[in-house]
């Protein structure tokens, strides 16, 4: 079977691999396709150190189950049923003590993530049935490849807590800042602004509803303040994770705001405190999502709809996997997701005949 394996520090190649075995209790998934996470292309430049040479990776995928270990149930996993995989791995035996905030668990392991892990770059995978997200036919099946990034932001707003009502600003308009914009609009923000530097995404993101702001030579938290008649948002995402992005996103708030933190450019950032301490700010982060939210961001995208295309900006065949991580690590212009496409799906060939 074919797979996208990294095969040094940038590059990646598609290569011919054993078909993947499942052992009883694993779900095996024929990959329609795979978006291109932020951290994908960081590990094929080597920038974060969580990617080896040798490995497949891929974790934000749609697919449908080609078979299933003995020991799993064939009537909750029927083999053709489209699906969506989780890739936070618990054990079994670590499953009660996390359950509703499995990815506290230090020995979770991250399907796309872990080395050892063949994963949805690959034509075909084994996962635990667990992981497995069975999810309603959909007029797009590539939406439900946006599952993933959209449980992170799902995770990002309860974290931060949005309410009907109040006023949001994302900072960084790329996939997952996108993401959060529809997160905090379904969670009932009335207002969703987004700072971001690049044209095409400020595109997608007012597209999806959102009030863009260009960052270039301005102070983002003033304009914040003068487009919320002063006050500034009640809450702000940092989709970015810089000392920069975070002290705009800080400011921009209200005397007692909350900011979430998402974004994780830098592993280290200064702050400035008193903003936080005698302005009473709450500062929380946020990182992948409970299994719960996971599912939740499952039912959102079978609801349907069509936003989700304007998530979705490109989609490509296998053998142009280098040459699109390659422009990815090169060009952060990119407007919204990106796509590997392994197998045409069932429903297109039924809409192609
Ligand atoms: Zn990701």
């Amino acid at each position: 079977m074919r797979a996208v394996r990294l095969e040094e520090i940038g590059r990646v190649d598609l290569v011919d691999l054993d078909e993947a075995v499942a052992a009883p209790g694993d779900v095996i998934v024929q990959t329609i396709a795979t978006g291109i996470c932020g951290s994908d292309i960081h590990g094929y430049t080597g920038e974060n150190g969580r990617r080896i040479p040798g490995q497949v990776m891929g974790h934000e995928t749609v697919g449908r189950i080609s078979g299933i270990g003995a020991a799993v149930d064939a009537d909750r996993f029927p083999v053709g049923a489209l699906v969506t995989v989780n890739p936070v791995i618990v054990p079994v035996e670590d499953a009660d003590r996390y359950a509703g905030r499995e990815q506290h668990d230090p020995r979770r392991r991250i399907i796309g993530v872990d080395p050892t892990i063949v994963s949805a770059f690959a034509e075909r995978y084994a996962v635990p049935a667990a992981n497995v997200v069975v999810l309603p036919e959909l007029d797009n099946p590539l939406h439900a490849a946006l599952i993933e990034p959209l449980a992170v932001a799902l995770h990002a707003v309860h974290r931060v807590g949005v309410a009907p009502g109040q006023t949001v600003l994302v900072v960084g308009g790329g996939p997952i800042g996108q993401s959060c914009v529809l997160a905090a609009l379904r969670a009932g923000a009335t207002r969703v602004l987004v700072s971001e530097p690049h044209a095409a995404r400020r595109a997608v993101c007012a597209a999806l509803g959102a009030d863009v702001i260009d960052p270039a030579g301005i102070s983002i938290p003033e304009v914040v303040r003068g487009r919320t008649g002063g006050q500034g948002v009640d809450v702000a995402i940092d989709a970015v994770g810089t000392s920069a992005t975070v002290s705009d996103a800080v400011q921009s708030t209200v005397l007692g705001g909350r900011v979430c933190l998402v974004g994780m450019a830098h592993p280290e950032l200064s702050l400035d405190a008193y903003r936080i301490s005698t302005e009473e700010r709450v500062l929380v982060g946020s990182f992948t999502y409970p299994a719960k939210t996971f599912a939740e961001a499952a039912r959102w995208v079978g609801e349907g709809g069509e936003v989700f295309d304007a998530l979705i900006s490109e989609v490509v065949a296998p053998e142009r996997a280098d040459e699109v991580l390659a422009r990815l690590a090169r060009t952060p212009d990119v407007p919204a997701k990106v796509l590997i496409r392994f197998s045409p799906d069932r429903a297109d060939a039924e809409g192609a005949s």
